[in-house]
């Protein structure tokens, strides 16, 4: 590392917007952190996460930096330094104990996120001791997306092209709050013409913008999804070309769809039928980009809420349009963590 003084481009890994920033650099440390503007994803936006995050707990006195032994009964308090090659020792010797007295699978591992490179190592180190058991948060955090992307195909998740959408149907997220490279490109979006529908019980500052503001009860999102559904369909509104190419099940879809009239949806939801057919009418008008967020993820059947929306931007046509919601794509020879699961 340099020595004094030296401005780096860097990336923030405090959440999944990874962000683009500059550190300042002093004597081997980071003594400051800001947005930088010339990153070609957040183009300056950054979070006070970004900002405090790493200086402050990088450098806290009381980051525990090495491994530490009871020193005493359980909650006295006392602990002693041990070398690492002595707790790895320890944690290997317990779980060979475990595995000889219950079998492999009676371990399991925990971890906060398979995004990151701790999410497989745990995964690859159970399988070294025989178990397939490994646990992670998602079902509170983009877990019901991620299930719904892959069962419905779509692999979209990350993919809004807000910069070229005419429509962003944003679903359970505020991106005001959530996700600052998102709200910069919602507000261009806005000021290009392009129209925004919330669907969201709460006013945020997202629904203050916004062209409509859906306000239904909390965790009746699911049925708005079918009611537009119901109404792309029978309005002979959706993308007839796509779905005979490129999907399967499209009939069991609008027969189940049409349990949702935009009369019943709104009886479930609270939502004024005027605004469903409004919301439908402008999400045909694309190109449209859905946006989602934990409001879907963290209530009760948020997969299912996932697949409704999917399904939705499949049959709409917009799936990898510009405008719409682009599929991932990598760079050849990329491999993603999870890949490297299921080819080791
Ligand atoms: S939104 Fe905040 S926490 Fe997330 S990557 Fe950007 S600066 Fe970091």
């Amino acid at each position: 590392m340099p020595n004094t003084n030296t401005q780096i481009p860097s990336t923030c890994w405090e959440c999944s917007t990874h962000c683009g920033s500059l550190l300042t650099v002093e004597h081997e440390r980071v003594v400051d952190i800001k947005p930088n503007s010339y990153h070609p994803s957040s183009r300056g936006a950054f979070c006070v996460k970004g900002i405090k995050a790493l200086t402050e707990q990088t450098y806290h006195p009381n980051r525990l930096l090495h491994p530490l032994k009871r020193d005493g009964e359980r909650g006295s308090g006392s602990w002693k330094r041990i070398p690492w090659t002595e707790a790895l020792d320890i944690i290997v010797d317990q779980f060979l104990k475990i595995r000889e007295k219950y079998g492999g699978h009676a371990l399991v591992g925990a971890v906060s996120n398979a995004h990151f490179s701790r999410g497989v190592s745990v995964a690859l180190l159970m399988r070294a001791f025989g178990s397939p058991n490994w646990m992670m948060n998602q079902d509170l955090c983009g877990g019901c997306r991620g299930i719904s992307d892959k069962v419905t195909g779509l692999s979209i998740n990350n993919g809004e092209d807000l910069d070229k959408t005419k429509c962003a149907l944003i679903v359970g997220r505020n991106p005001a709050a959530a996700d600052p490279a998102q709200w910069l490109a919602l507000k261009r979006a806005k000021k290009t013409g392009a129209k925004i529908i919330v669907i969201d019980p709460v006013r945020t500052a997202t629904a203050k913008i916004s062209d409509l503001w859906l306000q239904p009860k909390p965790g009746t999102d699911s049925a708005l999804a079918m009611a537009i559904i119901n109404w792309l369909i029978t309005n002979q509104r959706y993308d007839k070309k796509f779905v005979e190419s490129w999907t399967f099940g499209f009939n069991s879809l609008a027969k189940r769809a049409a349990n949702y009239s935009i009369q019943r949806v709104s009886e479930i939801t609270g939502v004024s039928g005027d605004d469903i057919r409004k919301a439908a009418e402008l999400y045909a008008n694309g190109p449209s980009c859905f946006v989602s967020g934990h409001g879907i993820d963290a209530f009760t059947s948020g997969v299912q809420t996932f697949r409704a929306f999917h399904c939705l931007v499949a049959i709409s046509g917009n799936l990898d349009l510009p405008g719409g919601n682009r599929r991932v794509k990598k760079p050849s020879g990329f491999t993603n963590y999870i890949e490297v699961l299921h080819k080791s």
